[in-house]
């Protein structure tokens, strides 16, 4: 199969997410589990034989939520909310949250007390990881998770599940790094929106099927060129960030590509694999403790220092960054929070930022316009230095 065609596949499991999860449960029989927050421990649910997948936003205007959320939240939490008030998670067999800020918190509570699902589980993830009790702390709240597990479906997870659910998850990331390497190119065979596009899938598809055309799609990228100019070379910084057209419309009406992303759906995602260890919970725990931090998650050192800005930096120097678009949910306090600091940490590394801020839909035409002036404006700088 073509990459092009490859490629489109993982746009139309993003978009018929939902047919996707229903398909797959009919199919496979196993247990469909909605996740919010990127700390959920996959390999123990793929260790179960289930189908972990994120709960994403739809979207659209969020009035259902309006009396459960006040519209200073943010918009991503409500949005999730008011997809789950729809009935279009109706399918799932369970939702679990994992410790993370305290919007998603609400919007998980009104989830459980307002949208019948028959299984709920609240993952308590430290915020603190690098605490030195942050791993076991997690190995003990991992514990209880698969006796969770074990409890609701009526099956022991053995070491060699455990075995495999981690073999599933890491195979994963490895591919998808890989597919990464491909944009460190001068012109890289695959634009942004695409290689985000892989990880948006892999959150809501079964990665064993996911992990199959992983392969195939390394075996044609080496190929495929592409009938664009990669201009201005974008990294792009924040939350989730599912907003297609957005990323879109900069890559093909700004002569402008994004090469690299510090997203929860995009590399702060998958990055990070596991180490091998005997103990295959403590192994998992010391993966979520070490992983690239979100915001919410970067605390513990007792110097107060953080380490996701150096992650971030990296990637600007090995993918050749010449600007970052910092994004922020409105109302996100986490990301808001490390803004000022990102900002002085890329810009005194010679690397130009510019804000915007997200709704659930983002206007486009003002957007289209100021993402422009930044792009002249690097242009510019570059023509004169
Ligand atoms: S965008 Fe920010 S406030 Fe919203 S769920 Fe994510 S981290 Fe929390």
């Amino acid at each position: 199969m073509e990459a092009s065609e490859i490629l489109k596949q993982f746009n139309d499991i993003w978009q018929l997410r939902h047919e996707y999860a229903k398909d797959w449960k009919q199919k496979n029989g196993g247990k469909v589990v909605g996740c919010m927050c990127t700390y959920y421990p996959e390999e123990v649910m793929y260790a179960a034989g289930m189908l972990p997948v994120r709960i994403l936003g739809g979207h659209e205007a969020t009035s259902q939520a309006a009396p459960h959320m006040f519209d200073m939240w943010c918009p991503f939490s409500r949005d999730c909310l008011n997809q789950a008030l729809k009935g279009k998670y109706d399918y799932l067999d369970g939702v679990m949250e994992v410790n993370t800020c305290l919007h998603m918190r609400v919007a998980y509570g009104a989830w459980t007390a307002n949208v019948p699902t028959p299984w709920s589980y609240y993952f308590v993830m430290p915020n603190a990881v690098r605490s030195p009790h942050a791993k076991t702390f997690l190995r003990g709240e991992l514990v209880e998770f698969k006796k969770a597990l074990e409890e609701w479906t009526g099956k022991t997870i053995s070491e060699e599940d455990l075995d495999r659910g981690i073999d599933i998850v890491d195979t994963n990331r490895r591919l998808m790094k890989q597919v990464y390497e491909f944009r460190k190119e001068d012109n890289p065979p695959i634009t942004g929106t695409e290689a985000m596009t892989i990880v948006w899938a892999s959150q809501l598809m079964d990665k064993r099927e996911q992990n199959e055309m992983l392969k195939q799609l390394l075996e044609t990228l080496p190929e495929r060129k592409l009938d664009r100019e990669t201009g201005v070379r974008l990294m792009i910084v924040g939350s989730e960030d599912d907003d297609r057209e957005f990323l879109n419309m900069v890559e093909t009406e700004l002569g402008a590509t994004f090469v690299i992303e510090d997203h929860c759906t995009g590399t702060r995602y998958f990055w990070d694999e596991i180490t091998p260890q005997k103990d295959r919970l403590q192994a998992i725990a010391d993966r979520y403790c070490d992983r690239t931090p979100c915001p919410s998650k970067d605390w513990g050192m007792e110097d107060g220092s953080r380490v996701r800005f150096d992650k971030i930096l990296e990637f600007a120097k090995e993918y050749r960054v010449q600007g970052a678009i910092l994004t922020q949910q409105k109302f996100c306090d986490p990301h808001e929070l490390d803004i000022p600091s990102l900002r002085r940490v890329l810009e005194n590394n010679g690397i130009p930022c510019y804000f915007l801020e997200f709704e659930v839909t983002v206007p486009l035409g003002p957007f289209k316009i100021r993402v422009e002036a930044f792009i002249e404006q690097l242009l510019a700088e570059e023509l004169f230095a």
